[in-house]
């Protein structure tokens, strides 16, 4: 039975963003940039950060980190954002989105009305990733899996601020790699 005050069918906003945030996570649950794994040819480089190397999150998605059973520490930046230190090994079904997508940005554009989804290797990555420095192209799989992904981000409000605001110094820092000629082409 509900408890008085509670009309039937409503849901919280944190259980609206938690729902949208699941598939998000199913969405990328296998993503990796190919078929084989990229880590073994790097060792992981972009596991090996120390506890000042932390991954930023969307709202409630520390809840999904904390419900799948994964060894990280949580706090806060500056601008209060919210981010996840790991110990440099998890199980892949706890990992955030920022580790699931790396390392591809999904850059969204808005336009009339619309917002276009852009994908790029992200910009931050080139100092540790491989793929990232030497502007490969991952596989076919991941990008459709990522680009998914943000579409989904971009239905549910709170999570389409948090992703605006995330992609924001993305976005300049891409830019401004490419008028210095350094930054990789949209994907
Ligand atoms: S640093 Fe790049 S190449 Fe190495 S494991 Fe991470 S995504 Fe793969
Ligand atoms: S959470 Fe997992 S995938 Fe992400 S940096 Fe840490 S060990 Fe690597």
């Amino acid at each position: 039975m509900k408890p008085a005050g509670i009309p039937s069918g409503t849901q919280s906003q944190s259980e609206r963003t938690l729902r949208v945030l699941r598939r998000v996570w199913e969405v990328l649950e296998d993503a990796a940039p190919y078929e084989a794994d990229c880590g073994d040819a790097c060792s992981r480089r972009c596991c090996g950060g120390d506890e000042h190397a932390g991954m930023l999150l969307f709202p409630e998605e520390r809840q999904l980190m904390e419900r799948s059973g994964g060894c990280f520490t949580f706090s806060y930046n500056e601008d209060g954002e919210e981010y996840a230190v790991c110990s440099g090994r998890c199980s892949r079904q706890s990992r955030p989105i920022a580790c699931r997508i790396y390392p591809l940005f999904p850059l969204p554009q808005c336009r009339e009305g619309q917002t276009r989804i852009h994908l790029i290797l992200d910009p931050r990555a080139r100092a540790v990733c491989p793929i990232a420095a030497a502007n490969q192209k991952v596989s076919f799989g991941f990008r459709r899996k990522v680009r998914r992904a943000a579409r989904l981000l971009l239905t549910e409000p709170v999570l389409r601020d948090a992703y605006l605001k995330m992609a924001q110094p993305v976005h300049d820092l891409w830019e401004f790699q490419q008028k210095l000629g350094v930054s990789s082409r949209r994907r």
